[in-house]
């Protein structure tokens, strides 16, 4: 269901805890327009994550099709549609990615009320509530600590190794 958030009812709340006046700060409504058309669903999914890791902040939400491009984000994004929010959060995006991994009871729950789509950030996560038999899923955060600590040792053996090797041939 489409609900219009519009200008005068900036102080109203969508859910309990998102309203109408933070999703249109982070919105770029179509030229002429100081409303937007957004997937109700979508809050309801933003709203059950909250209750679940705490306060999430709003940074984009409904964009025109003029202004995507600028970003630049492809034509079919869940954002041109109405249907897509991006929340910031510290745990957020560890939080709903063992929740999508483990196929818990808060997925499945999650994916009742609509959630169609999850992108994985650093600043927290994308969802969206594309229809879509299979989640759509992206993991676009950094290189994990012990990623790094692997390579490095990995590094430290081909350094030692080589230098050996150099020593050896040196001293024929
Ligand atoms: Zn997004």
């Amino acid at each position: 269901m489409f609900i219009t958030l519009e200008e005068k009812n900036r102080n109203q709340n969508i859910t309990e805890n998102f309203t109408v006046g933070e999703i249109l700060d982070v919105s770029k409504p179509n030229q002429g327009r100081t409303s937007v058309d957004m997937d109700y669903n979508v809050f309801l999914v933003a709203q059950y994550i909250r209750d679940n890791v705490g306060p999430l902040i709003p940074s984009s939400a409904f964009r025109n099709l003029y202004y995507n491009r600028t970003i630049p984000s492809k034509d079919t994004s869940q954002h041109v549609k109405g249907k897509a929010l991006d929340l910031h959060n510290p745990v957020v995006a560890n939080w709903l990615h063992a929740q999508i991994k483990n196929n818990s009871n808060h997925y499945k729950q999650l994916r009742n009320l609509g959630l169609g789509g999850v992108g994985l950030y650093d600043w927290g996560v994308h969802i969206d509530t594309r229809t879509s038999s299979r989640l759509g899923f992206w993991d676009f955060r950094k290189k994990k600590a012990e990623t790094v600590t692997f390579t490095s040792i990995l590094l430290l053996i081909f350094i030692s190794v080589g230098y050996r090797l150099f020593k050896r041939n040196a001293k024929k």
